[in-house]
């Protein structure tokens, strides 16, 4: 699959989710769209800051026996990197993936003794990695999501500037607006 394609399935999956209600936060936050998201999916999301240990990614997203998700994120962190790290996981779930199931001791169990044993309880046995389209999808899909917001949609685009220049001057002046 292109990035062309990855990005077209992630825009058409986007539009049916705000189809089907679900709000980008304006402006940003991704606690917030990851409570919207659950209720647009119909499922809890729920995210949990933790120190991840060394080795772990910064992001993992764990299933639950009813049928939800909690994203585990690196809390030690500025905000616009826990967002990143949140919309990233929130990519995986918005676009179904499911993930390959690994027998080895994994990246979850590592982040295990750092969640509430109430939380571990409701870990279904089936978490593992997701392959490499679905981390380029989850990746595209994080980019669309936090530059969402800073679209204008139906402001024409200035004379002279092409779509790359407005996309990466408007991801600027997100960084300079948003808390440290
Ligand atoms: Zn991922």
């Amino acid at each position: 699959m292109s990035s062309a394609e990855v990005l077209r399935r992630c825009h058409d999956r986007l539009a049916e989710l705000e189809k089907a209600g679900l709000q980008i936060p304006d402006p940003f936050d991704a606690v917030e769209l990851a409570d919207r998201a659950g209720r647009c999916l119909g499922h809890r999301i729920r995210l949990c800051g933790i120190d991840m240990p060394a080795g772990a990614p910064y992001g993992l997203t764990l299933f639950t026996t009813d049928g939800g998700h909690i994203v585990a994120y690196e809390r030690s962190t500025n905000r616009l990197h826990r967002d990143h790290i949140i919309s990233h996981e929130l990519g995986h779930i918005l676009l179904g993936h499911e993930p390959m199931p690994i027998d080895d001791p994994d990246a979850a169990k590592l982040v295990f003794p750092r969640l509430s044993p109430e939380l571990v309880s409701r870990v279904l046995n089936r978490n593992g990695t997701y392959g490499k389209l679905e981390e380029l999808e989850a990746e595209t899909m994080a980019t669309i999501l936090m530059e969402r917001v800073s679209q204008v949609p139906d402001e024409p685009e200035l004379p002279g500037q092409t779509v790359e220049d407005a996309a990466i001057a408007a991801r600027f002046s997100k960084l300079f607006e948003r808390p440290r």
